[in-house]
């Protein structure tokens, strides 16, 4: 297994923008529409100090980028790492956009991060940071204009947070800023799972098309956070043979398959899913170029580039992770005849669920766990059809079908709200 470019080298923002020129270029879109799409519409970028438990003070830096609000209010996660950048947030509002579009929910797309090393913090540092930084962005959020949720690093306990924090300002309870929140005050039945239950369904349908039973099919999945860990359950669940995990400190591998439930006691008892018992310690970049049928790279952007695109294995790459592959990358997959299920399809049942937990705040009528899979299940399984179908009649892979779906239904809301003044 061989060395490879890290995503350090990729900039996703870059990235975003090489794939809507692609998209708008197909479909014909007019210079005057690819100007206003190709760039957030408002960006806050706020620099804030926080006590620490030793005394003293350190200053942290976040965003909070808008994309696009023509669909309707703003909509994307926070996500707390040192890789934060706001290329990085800029790329990942643009992908909510597109994400929004594709599965047809009333939210544009935004996104949020703190540059921050949550790993190296004391849960009530952590408490303290989030509580500043959502007021430092309460200027720009609430539940009608731009609605947060868990990303990287994040979780409901961080949702709780900033929805008190914003209550806390407005005098009253406001559930509705925030999704991904706990059950408690507010967050929805099925959310914990949905990016990965989302995935299962299109991966489903993914594996139907092409006639490969899911049952017995190898998965390997890079990450194992909000997304990867969940993965892991329900695909195992599903029958398939999970061979190989990471997290950020290294991967496992075991072709006879691994129990996601025991690794995932090992990383909550261990810190990581590295010294799994009886498995074989691999780097993470070879969790992508393991042998396996199904690949889920559940963990962050351009980590399938063109320098390792050819050695990965899977029939079906569906991703979980946001920017996953490079658009370099996605040519040679497509000439080798792979089928990527892309991240503003594939890990869309995230926002979905969300929406879900949006408007039950809205409305405070919750609604059971069952009746939240199947509405999941519509909402995933047309956008899968729809996006497949297109990819088909324009031969094209599935993430540029995906992306002239989703980009023509925002140029159109843009178009028919003209242009203000
Ligand atoms: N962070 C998730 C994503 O990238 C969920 C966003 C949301 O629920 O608003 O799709």
């Amino acid at each position: 297994m061989h060395d490879d470019v890290t995503s350090a080298t990729i900039n996703p923002y870059r990235m975003a923008v090489q794939q809507f020129d692609i998209a708008a270029e197909r479909l014909g879109l007019s210079e005057d529409m690819r100007e206003i799409l190709r760039q957030p519409k408002r960006e806050l970028a706020v620099n804030f100090p926080v006590r620490l438990d030793n005394g003293r003070i350190k200053t942290f830096t976040g965003y909070r980028i808008q994309h696009n609000v023509n669909r309707g209010p703003a909509k994307g996660g926070i996500r707390y790492s040192p890789d934060v950048t706001l290329d990085e947030v800029r790329a990942l509002a643009m992908w909510m956009t597109w994400k929004c579009a594709v599965v047809g929910i009333p939210f544009g797309g935004a996104k949020g991060g703190v540059i921050c090393d949550p790993k190296q913090m004391t849960p009530a540092e952590l408490e303290r940071m989030t509580r500043r930084y959502a007021t430092e962005i309460s200027i720009v959020i609430g539940p009608h204009s731009d609605i947060p949720a868990p990303d990287v690093n994040t979780n409901s306990q961080v949702m709780a947070w900033i929805m008190d924090t914003y209550s806390m300002h407005e005098g009253f309870s406001i559930p509705a800023v925030v999704t991904g929140k706990p059950l408690s005050i507010g967050g929805s039945e099925g959310r914990n799972d949905a990016t990965a239950t989302g995935v299962l369904f299109v991966t489903r349908q993914g594996a139907q098309r092409l006639g490969m039973p899911l049952r017995g099919a190898r998965v390997s999945i890079q990450g194992f956070g909000n997304a990867g860990s969940v993965a892991a359950r329900l695909f195992h669940n599903e029958g398939c043979k999970i061979v190989a995990v990471s997290d950020t400190r290294g991967g496992i591998y075991n072709e006879s398959g691994l129990d996601p439930a025991a690794v995932l006691r090992h990383k909550q008892e261990r810190g990581s899913v590295v010294g799994f018992p009886g498995a074989q310690q691999v780097r993470v970049q070879d969790v992508l170029e393991v042998p396996c049928d199904i690949l889920v790279p559940a963990a962050t952007e351009g980590v399938i580039t063109a320098a390792n695109a050819d050695r990965v294995q899977a029939t079906i790459i569906a991703e979980a992770a946001n920017g996953p592959t490079t658009p370099e990358a996605d040519v040679l997959l497509f000439k080798k005849g792979r089928m990527v299920i892309p991240d503003i399809l594939a890990n869309a049942g995230g926002v979905t669920v969300s929406y879900f937990e949006w408007v039950q705040d809205l409305q405070s009528f919750f609604w059971g766990v069952d009746e939240i899979t199947k509405r999941l299940e519509v909402i995933m399984t047309r956008a899968f059809e729809s996006v497949a179908e297109r990819a088909d009649q324009y031969h094209c892979d599935m993430r540029l079908a995906a992306n002239m779906l989703a980009i023509s239904r925002v140029a159109e809301a843009t178009q028919i709200r003209g242009i203000y003044p």
